[in-house]
């Protein structure tokens, strides 16, 4: 049968849509086909009138163009995306572009490898035999105190912390990207969305649309049902199948360590314990109150105890 061989190497669908409660849509999407795969980015801007429209835009913008001057590399992908925070950074050193900045997550393919490049809390997912596996960890203060298990999974989704993150481009003068490589499967699957999708559904639905439907309906879908409960968010959804891999490629040499079955993290940008939060809902206000509360109900209970343990030594 020549049917499968005649389908193009990589088939992919990029959609964004503003959702149910917000009037503008701060994320941006962007997608270019190669002949050996191509570059796929997810963004999630933040930040006061238009300013977060802008920030995402123009890092979709910067990465897109950057790994089109060359075959996508690890040193090629931290370079896209530092030039994608230079143009952010600065554009946001306006004073009315104040806490500008944007969530970027990027899959370059040069097939039969990819790269993630990644920051903030949009997410890359990999769905293989089956199996969906989030391959990005998120940037984000929930998601540092799951990993020190000081939250459990439900706890942090519905913290009211949750859209607190702690990385992003254009936040500070160098980026802090985390790369990851793997050696890609005909079959592989992958979606990269931003937390307007990954926030309302389960990874379990996320595994299933993937798994059954072909790459155009399968964004379409998954856009739908996150609109369907409730779409609090803006929606940035794309989703990347690779049907088969092209033959004739000779590894390049930053491939090396990818070569077993498993994602590599080849760079890690952010240390756990250095970051600098940044407070970016109106949840914050909650949570100060709450720990002034605790802290003052602290103090009167102290006291309460003095006094009974003076009274009682009289
Ligand atoms: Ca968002």
């Amino acid at each position: 049968m020549s049917g499968s061989s005649e389908a193009p190497a990589v088939e992919a669908s990029a959609l964004t849509h503003p959702g149910r409660k917000r009037t503008t849509n701060q994320d941006a999407v962007g997608k270019k086909l190669t002949d050996r795969g191509g570059v796929f980015v997810v963004a999630d801007g933040m930040g006061g009138h238009r300013t977060g429209e802008l920030a995402s835009k123009l890092a979709v913008k910067n990465i897109l163009e950057v790994i089109e001057e060359d075959a996508p590399s690890p040193t090629l992908l931290l370079e896209a995306f530092e030039e994608a925070n230079e143009a952010i950074y600065m554009a946001g050193q306006r004073p009315e572009s104040r806490g500008m900045g944007t969530t970027a997550t990027a899959l370059a393919l040069d097939l039969p490898y990819a790269l993630i490049a990644h920051v903030g809390d949009s997410r890359a997912y990999l769905l293989r035999d089956g199996e969906l596996t989030q391959l990005t960890q998120d940037h984000s203060w929930v998601a540092e105190r799951l990993r020190q298990g000081l939250l459990t999974a439900t706890e942090a989704r519905n913290h009211r912390w949750r859209n607190v993150i702690t990385n992003a481009l254009g936040s500070f003068p160098d980026a802090r990207v985390d790369l990851i490589g793997l050696k890609v499967q005909a079959g592989d699957r992958f979606l990269i969305c931003s937390d307007g999708l990954s926030g309302v559904l389960e990874d379990a639905v996320l595994q299933e649309v993937l798994d059954t439907l072909p790459t155009d309906a399968a964004a379409e879908r998954l856009v739908k049902l996150a609109n369907e409960w409730g779409g609090p968010d803006n929606i940035s959804v794309v989703t990347v199948a690779v049907n088969h891999i092209p033959k004739n490629h000779s590894p390049p040499p930053w491939a090396l360590p990818l070569e077993g079955e498993e994602p590599v993290v080849l760079a890690l940008g952010q240390e756990d314990e250095s970051v600098q939060v940044q407070v970016l809902n109106s949840g914050h206000a909650r949570g100060f109150w709450r720990r002034w509360r605790d802290f003052i109900f602290l103090i009167v209970y102290v006291a309460l105890l003095l006094f009974v343990l003076l009274f009682n030594n009289r």
